[in-house]
């Protein structure tokens, strides 16, 4: 059975966040088919192949479940990197557990409607992202629909949401002629094939002679934004040095999460396509990764004493530090019973050791852990801080309790968690 330590600066704990029926579901049962596809046949050479593994696994009877954390793996130049997507209620009424989903995640992607652009519940999400300090890259969906307009859903997350939006990629095409991306940091188009409907495939190809003027164009805007929120940016801009690729991603990077974790404008990666024709999924996922920090970027999480709320424990994202991690849902799996979703934070958690529920001041040992992926489950022995996990066994522990190093006990979400609640009008 593994005992995992995983190699933190290769995971990433994300949420999806959107307005009902933006395409949160699509864009999630994609990722999962994508990452499934990719990690389990390891390449896919044609679209056809991809939607034949898809309608097999229909026909057994196979559907990608929701679980309160599901994990995936994603290749990128060499690397497996693995992904733990955290489902964020999406209706407005579960705002306790949206925010408590919000508090466990490190990144997310915010999808919106094409046509709709930004709605209610974007602005709901969004502030309560802001809130918790979760950097966010956005993904412009269903832009296969008529009356879809990436530049007016840009506009929006600039004008209602008050952020910055990079501009990472120009559409080809609008709505039934939607066929390609251009990518604004590499100069090049993705271009869907025929078959793209089956699964998706693009080329890579030389960005159409037709879109290269807007495309310099907003290439140049990219840059300008860049260089404006990153030192070592504006330092090459200054030179007039153009940047590689590499520094570019990096800075994209270094600029997403900082400003997501709060402060001030929130400036955030804009991606295009649309989920349900399988356009733009696989993108998005390079992006994720890019982009979206690790639980090494979360530097330490603070939580209090269990006897003094108002004396601080700081614990940093390290096997090595005492066990402090959170209860965030509690499930009831058909098979396994009542599993209960924690996030590590320090330290290991191991099964069938003793831990402390430092809220309740009571022992809860610790059954089986496991890891949910889409269509499986994965028993593990032991699990290091930044993981996400589900534990059977828990008799006592509710959302939002911490378990603890019994020794070093640490309360992580005070009592008046949540804080009030935002209205929208
Ligand atoms: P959620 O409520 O945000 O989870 O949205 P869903 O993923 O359930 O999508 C809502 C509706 O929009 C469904 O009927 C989807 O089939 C449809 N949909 C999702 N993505 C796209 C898209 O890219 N293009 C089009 N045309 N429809 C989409």
């Amino acid at each position: 059975m593994a005992t995992t330590s995983l190699d933190l600066a290769k995971v990433r704990n994300i949420g999806i966040m959107a307005h009902i029926d933006a395409g949160k579901t699509t864009t999630t049962e994609r990722i999962l088919f994508y990452t499934g596809v990719s990690y389990k046949i390891g390449e896919v050479h044609d679209g056809a192949a991809t939607m034949d593994f898809l309608e097999q696994e229909q026909e057994r009877g196979i559907i990608y479940f929701r679980s309160a954390a599901t994990t995936c793996h994603w290749p990128l130049e060499d690397n497996d990197y693995t992904i733990n997507i955290i489902d964020t209620p999406g209706h407005v009424d579960f705002t306790v557990e949206v925010e408590r989903s919000l508090r466990v995640l490190d990144g997310a992607v915010t999808v919106f409607d094409g046509v709709a652009g930004v709605e209610p519940q974007s602005e709901t999400v969004w502030r309560q992202a802001d809130r918790y300090g979760v950097p966010r890259i956005c993904f412009v969906n269903k832009l296969d629909r008529t009356g879809a307009e990436f530049h007016r859903c840009v506009d929006m997350i600039s004008d209602r949401l008050g952020a910055q939006p990079l501009v990472m990629q120009l559409p080809i095409g609008a709505e039934a002629d939607f066929k390609g991306v251009i990518d604004l940091v590499t100069m090049k188009a993705l271009v869907w094939s025929a078959e793209a409907t089956k699964g998706e495939m693009y080329d890579t190809v030389d960005i159409p002679d037709t879109h290269v003027e807007a495309a310099e164009e907003y290439r140049g805007k990219l840059l300008e934004a860049v260089a404006e929120n990153d030192e070592e940016l504006m330092e090459l801009y200054l030179e007039g040095t153009e940047p590689t690729v590499e520094q570019l991603y990096a800075a994209i990077r270094r600029i997403t999460i900082a400003s997501g974790k709060g402060g001030g404008t929130t400036v955030t990666p804009v991606f295009c396509g649309t989920a349900f024709k399988n356009k733009g999924v696989q993108p998005l996922l390079d992006a994720v990764v890019r982009y979206l920090p690790t639980p090494l970027d979360v530097e330490a999480i603070e939580g209090h004493d269990v006897k003094d709320a108002e004396k601080v424990i700081v614990r940093k994202p390290s096997d090595e530090e005492p066990l402090a991690a959170l209860a965030f849902k509690i499930m009831s799996d058909p098979h396994l019973g009542k599993l209960t979703f924690v996030r590590v934070y320090s330290g290991r958690l191991q099964s069938g050791t003793a831990v402390l529920n430092s809220v309740k001041g009571r022992k809860e040992r610790i059954g089986k852990i496991y890891r949910m992926h889409a269509n499986k489950r994965e028993e593990i022995e032991s699990v290091g801080a930044g993981d996400i996990v589900a534990v059977m066994g828990l008799k006592q522990t509710t959302t939002g309790e911490t378990l603890s190093d019994e020794k070093n006990p640490v309360i992580l979400e005070s009592m008046d968690f949540p804080a009030p609640v935002i209205e929208v009008a």
